[in-house]
């Protein structure tokens, strides 16, 4: 029997700190890269993960793009295939009559159930399966209450985190990686993972530098330059002070282990920046928090996590939905969020907050609907972070917003958008008001609108609710279903 190895990628398309990569290179066997996709058109109960949405789809074309040429530099080849994993997976190792295959785990339920099925075939057929942690900080199974569930409140899993440790040191990128020639594959192109007609992803592509190399680039600038002030900045979508690591992580372009230690050397050289970095490995903390709460509650993405919200009396607003999605509610700060999605394929962290709260609480519109929409629509959906963050706006997640908490998108754009400029950027029809009604333009007497060009109700929309109704709408609802 040969000796060939396949290496299965999945959302880890990187060649550095990959510890399934490193051992097989080690083997000193020919690797095979093998990525599938699995989207062939069947019942959602019969998939066995979550289709991509069409932005994430965008990024894993680009991604993939990169992890060829990659791999192609030390020799390797990528093999591309489409179809359920079990049968990608074991065709691939008669085909080339692999001797083992290896793969990095992903600690989510369908992930797991998908990764046995294909471990069992293989070892069917007599072929060795080698399996390693995949990227989280702590492995899930670990990590327990004392009732044996995943940690419900963040602050003491975080805890419980920083006390087990630095993680692993990093694993280097093999520098060869001998491989076998004219293996039959899909390319980038027959995958049809982006838009064709329309093209729909010039913004995207203005945006955003795919990859490992690209990633390892961003995490080196935001620590050197964009670290300092991290910690109240981080609100400010007008001066972009966060990393915008979030889709590399997702596609595993980056580890989350080589953030920590790039973070914690960047602490060692710059004390005085130790406040903002620890500021910064939090939010990856919360990472790690909607990971391990997906890993014990994999429907999480249509289940409420408190099940007293399964009677919450939600609003079917079709037309209110649409506005929300198009960026036209007459919110400003909501406005521009909804915007920046579309073009982008990102928002800024406090507007994903303001504009789902809104959504969930304004328009008591139920928050699986604005799920879905940035599933769709986000580069970095994540099946973890997505639902855990839209759980924590509507309250019905884990160590929720309180329910009369219900953003003010006025005050938020005001607090957080201070000159309006967030807001000029995405909504430019509002250019020319001043920053006192930028946020509230209905505000204005007729005469400022008519000199910053606005006709409310025609240029830009009228509020689809009033700020004062729609909180307290809200506030009845919640409070009905706190007092059943
Ligand atoms: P930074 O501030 O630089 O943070 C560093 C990293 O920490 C991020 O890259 C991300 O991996 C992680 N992180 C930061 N905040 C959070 C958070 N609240 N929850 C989980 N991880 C966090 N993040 C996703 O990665 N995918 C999603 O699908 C997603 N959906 C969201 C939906 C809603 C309604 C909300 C309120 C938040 C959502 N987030 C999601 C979390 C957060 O908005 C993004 O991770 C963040 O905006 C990414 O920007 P950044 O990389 O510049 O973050």
């Amino acid at each position: 029997m040969s000796s060939n190895v396949i290496l299965w990628f999945r959302d880890d398309l990187r060649l550095s700190d990959h510890p399934a990569l490193h051992e097989a290179a080690k083997s000193g066997a020919a690797v095979i890269g093998l990525y599938v996709l699995d989207d062939s058109r069947r019942p959602a109960h019969e998939m066995e993960t979550r289709p991509l949405g069409g932005a994430a789809r965008w990024w894993l074309a680009q991604s993939l793009r990169r992890l060829q040429e990659s791999l192609a530099a030390i020799g390797g080849t990528l093999v591309l295939r489409r179809g359920p994993a079990v049968k990608a997976v074991t065709e691939l190792a008669r085909e080339i009559q692999a001797r083992q295959v290896f793969w990095n785990e992903i600690a989510q339920a369908p992930e797991l159930a998908r990764a046995n099925k294909v471990e069992a075939a293989l070892r069917a057929d007599g072929i060795e399966v080698r399996t390693f942690p995949g990227d989280l900080l702590v492995d899930p199974a670990i990590l327990r209450s004392k009732d044996g569930r995943a940690l419900r409140v963040f602050t003491p899993f975080w805890r419980r985190v920083l006390a087990i440790g630095a993680p692993p040191k990093l694993l280097p990128a093999p520098t060869m990686l001998p491989s076998i020639a004219d293996i039959p594959s899909e390319t980038v192109d027959s995958l049809c993972l982006e838009p064709a007609e329309p093209d729909w992803a010039a913004g995207l592509r203005q945006t955003w530098d795919v990859g490992e190399r690209a990633a390892r680039q961003r995490l080196k600038t935001f620590l050197a330059a964009g670290i300092a002030g991290y910690a109240r900045g981080r609100d400010r979508p007008d001066i972009e002070r966060t990393s915008n690591l979030s889709p590399h992580l997702r596609f595993g372009e980056i580890s989350p282990r080589q953030i920590w230690h790039a973070a914690q050397f960047a602490a060692a050289e710059r004390p005085a920046l130790s406040g903002d970095i620890d500021k910064f490995l939090s939010e990856l903390g919360w990472r790690e928090f909607c990971h391990h709460l997906l890993f014990d509650t994999p429907e999480m993405a249509t289940r409420n996590l408190q099940p007293a919200f399964d009677a919450f009396p939600w609003r079917p607003d079709r037309g209110a939905l649409r506005a929300w999605q198009r960026g036209r509610t007459g919110y400003p700060m909501v406005d521009a969020g909804m915007r920046q999605l579309w073009q982008t394929g990102t928002m800024h962290n406090r507007v994903r907050m303001v504009v789902a709260s809104f959504l969930v609480k304004h328009l008591l519109i139920d928050w699986r609907c604005g799920e879905r929409w940035f599933w769709d629509t986000l580069v970095d959906a994540d099946a973890a972070s997505n639902p855990a963050n839209w759980q924590w706006v509507a309250g019905c997640g884990a160590d929720a917003v309180p329910y009369f908490r219900v953003f003010n998108p006025i005050l938020q754009g005001e607090k957080f958008d201070p000159q309006g400029d967030y807001v000029r950027r995405w909504v430019p029809e509002l250019g020319g008001l001043p920053a006192s009604l930028i946020h509230q333009p209905w505000r204005a007497t007729p005469l400022e609108l008519q000199s910053a060009g606005v006709r409310l109700g025609t240029t830009y929309p009228e509020p689809i609710v009033e700020h004062r109704a729609g909180r307290e709408r809200a506030l009845v609802a919640y409070a009905k279903l706190r007092a059943a």
